[in-house]
């Protein structure tokens, strides 16, 4: 990706763990690699394609000196997110803070803190059966984006289905969700239980009915099957309710477990249940 560099930008601020860090304050050094497409601002040498570094650079030194951190680590977490949400057109930013001055008592050139942080491409599935169902889903969409950390919310065509594992219950209304975010997996898997708890949900049955249902499909590329979050979802390639609205949304995505596109998922499913092109 196009990157624009910032190196060791000067900061007099007083992060540290000791109490005369925070009085007396000392110098950081501020590198920074804003990532994103150079290619609109390159050919019409308009600045408002592009993002101003020295506004960039500005509002560095303005939030390293405004906010206390003990830790570099936290510093340089806090900084990110408030550059990524300040300045949209940055996809991914690799920022590092060097402490030149720490007081360590012992010879040493610089001590430093390195992360990259970006905006991660999301699909959600969304489904409800209980009530009003269309307004479960219309919430959802509302409270996902007016969430910090959380933009670009599209959604699908919705429909109504049969419900799937065997449960004698209510037909679903069914859609799926593209977003843009800065939670990790677990963040936004945390915020989206908070979202089905609003809603009332109950989890009495499991594929029970539920006024809510929300689940990560795809997080970028991430894949995971630890205790608490199975990413990309597992059961997606024999759920029609799940491939199809996908379809509508991001018809060669790649699931990065078996490779295959939504679209070619949702062909094999429907060519094994018997469908007729
Ligand atoms: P389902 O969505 O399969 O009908 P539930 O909504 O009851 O089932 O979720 C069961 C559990 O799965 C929840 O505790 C949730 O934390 C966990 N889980 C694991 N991976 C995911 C994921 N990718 N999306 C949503 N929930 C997940
Ligand atoms: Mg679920």
């Amino acid at each position: 990706m196009d990157s624009i560099r910032i190196e060791n930008l000067e900061v007099y601020a007083g992060h540290g763990v000791f109490p005369e860090e925070t009085s007396n304050g000392q110098m950081f050094l501020v590198s920074a690699v804003l990532m994103m497409d150079l290619h609109p601002a390159g050919v019409s040498d308009e600045l408002t394609l592009s993002t101003h570094y020295g506004e960039v650079c500005k509002f560095t030194n303005s939030y390293l000196r405004t906010h206390t951190f003990q830790l570099i680590e936290a510093a340089t977490e806090q900084l990110a997110k408030a550059i990524l949400l300040n300045f949209p057109l940055i996809r991914v930013l690799e920022l590092e803070l060097k402490k030149p001055h720490a007081p360590i008592g012992l010879p040493f050139s610089c001590v430093s803190v390195r992360i990259e942080r970006g905006w991660k491409k999301v699909y959600l599935g969304i489904g409800s059966n209980i009530g009003d169902r269309k307004a479960y889903i219309e919430q959802a969409l509302k409270r996902l984006g007016d969430r910090e950390g959380i933009r670009r919310v599209r959604c699908s065509k919705l429909l109504y289905t049969k419900p799937y594992g065997g449960v004698k219950q209510e037909d679903f209304l069914n859609g799926a969700i593209e977003l843009e975010t800065l939670l990790t997996p677990y963040e936004l898997l945390d915020f989206l239980h908070e979202l089905e708890k609003e809603a009332g949900r109950e989890r009495k049955i499991h594929w029970g009915p539920r006024t809510l249902d929300l689940d990560i499909l795809f997080y970028e590329d991430f894949v995971s099957d630890d205790p608490r979050i199975t990413i990309p979802h597992p059961d997606m390639e024999n759920r029609l309710f799940v491939l199809e609205p996908l379809m509508e949304l991001c018809p060669y995505y790649i699931n990065p477990i078996n490779q295959k596109s939504v679209k070619q998922m949702l062909k094999e499913l429907q060519v094994s249940d018997g469908w007729k092109e």
